[in-house]
């Protein structure tokens, strides 16, 4: 396969690679699509074992932030960036700089923020060169780190979908195993602690387990055992491709909601899922409050207006379940057709140019 053949057949607009050589900086930006407005996704920064490899994810990435955007109905298109290297050793003022450039050379096309392996503090940095970069810290007039908020955006999906399947919203008394009590399942953790839910946790990095367990008061299991616990909520919160042949026939679970991104191996685990009576909550649907926490810094960061957008995940979630159950699909594939005839509804209009705004 070509990189051409590889680029077209998802459909992605444009792919951009950059680098520089004095800090060794080697990126590659992909825009999916900007039907909906400036395709935003955050900046991965890992340290690939080849650019195909590298090619392959900030593809597969790109596209599931145009999804993600169309879900939660922002005037957003789908991109993402890798940065190829390791996030410990290689960061340098220089490399943020010129990355910045980068994005800056695409006015506004492609709008970037954190990701895995970045931070508030490096955005803060390729923030000097360019304003199409998001995610700032509160020091720098951005809406920090959007962790906490995408947890609350994990607990309006939950409530939407206890009220979903039992008919009562209140997740008091109701029974969750988090995987991963990184950023977001620590926050998520704590949100369900205040509403008198009984959790239990699995990490494999001892200090985030040990601060859950002190912090919150929750109980722990191996790592190997907490999608099998006994639960009513299973909450994958560490990486994705969690959710495979494997694992779902072990799964003790009603619901699933959890923040990784691409928690379901393949299009079919989403079948497996159903099959078993177990109601999915769409990654890109439940974990949309921090891409909306960081849309909001466009126009000028307002919590409020941001928490607000966030909360009504709740409502997305239940017409996604709702619509599932009508058309007897997926909520998998109901929350794929929402983004889809957004896309095409909506997309559409962007024919009809603005003058003077090169980003619509
Ligand atoms: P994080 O790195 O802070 O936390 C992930 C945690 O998972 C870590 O503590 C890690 O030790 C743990 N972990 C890794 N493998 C594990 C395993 N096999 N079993 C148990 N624990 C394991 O990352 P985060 O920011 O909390 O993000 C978590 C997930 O949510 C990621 O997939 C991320 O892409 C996704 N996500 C995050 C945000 C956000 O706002 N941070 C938004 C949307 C999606």
């Amino acid at each position: 396969m070509t990189v051409f053949d590889e680029v077209s057949a998802e459909g992605h607009e444009q792919v951009l690679y950059g680098f520089d050589n004095v800090s060794g900086l080697k990126t590659i930006i992909a825009i999916h699509s900007t039907a909906l407005g400036p395709a935003l996704g955050g900046t991965r920064f890992f340290p690939y074992e080849s650019e195909a490899e590298a090619l392959k994810d900030v593809l597969r990435l790109s596209k599931g932030m145009t999804y993600k955007a169309a879900a939660a109905g922002l005037d957003l298109g789908g991109g993402k960036a890798v940065i190829i290297g390791d996030p410990r050793t290689d960061k340098s003022e220089r490399l943020f700089r010129a990355y910045g450039r980068i994005v800056d050379s695409l006015r506004g096309r492609y709008i970037t923020a954190e990701d895995v392996g970045t931070a508030t503090h490096d955005l803060d940095i390729v923030r000097r060169e360019t304003r199409w970069a998001l995610g700032n810290s509160v020091a720098e007039g951005g809406a920090g780190d959007p962790s906490p908020v995408t947890a609350r955006g994990l607990y309006a999906a939950a409530r939407a979908m206890a009220q979903f399947i039992w008919g009562d919203s209140d997740l008091g008394g109701r029974r969750f195993a988090v995987q991963g009590v990184g950023k977001v399942g620590s926050a998520f953790v704590r949100l369900l602690v205040e509403a008198r839910a009984d959790v239990i946790v699995a990490d494999t990095y001892e200090p985030s387990l040990v601060a859950a367990v002190e912090n919150f008061g929750v109980k722990s299991v191996d790592i190997d055992d907490i999608h099998t616990v006994d639960c009513d909520f299973y909450s994958p919160c560490a990486l994705g491709a969690g959710l495979n042949d494997t694992t779902i026939p072990q799964l003790n679970c009603q619901a699933i909601v959890g923040s990784a991104n691409n928690q379901l191996a393949t299009e079919e685990d989403a079948d497996r899922l159903a099959e078993r009576g177990i109601v999915y909550g769409p990654d890109f649907v439940v974990n949309s409050g921090g891409l909306i926490n960081v849309w909001d810094e466009l126009a000028g960061y307002s919590k409020i207006r941001a928490l607000h957008r966030v909360d009504s995940i709740y409502d997305a979630t239940m017409k996604i379940l709702e619509t599932a159950k009508r058309d007897n699909i997926t909520p998998n594939e109901a929350a794929k057709r929402v983004a889809e005839e957004r896309i095409r509804d909506i997309g559409d209009l962007r024919r009809f140019r603005r003058g003077g705004d090169d980003r619509n």
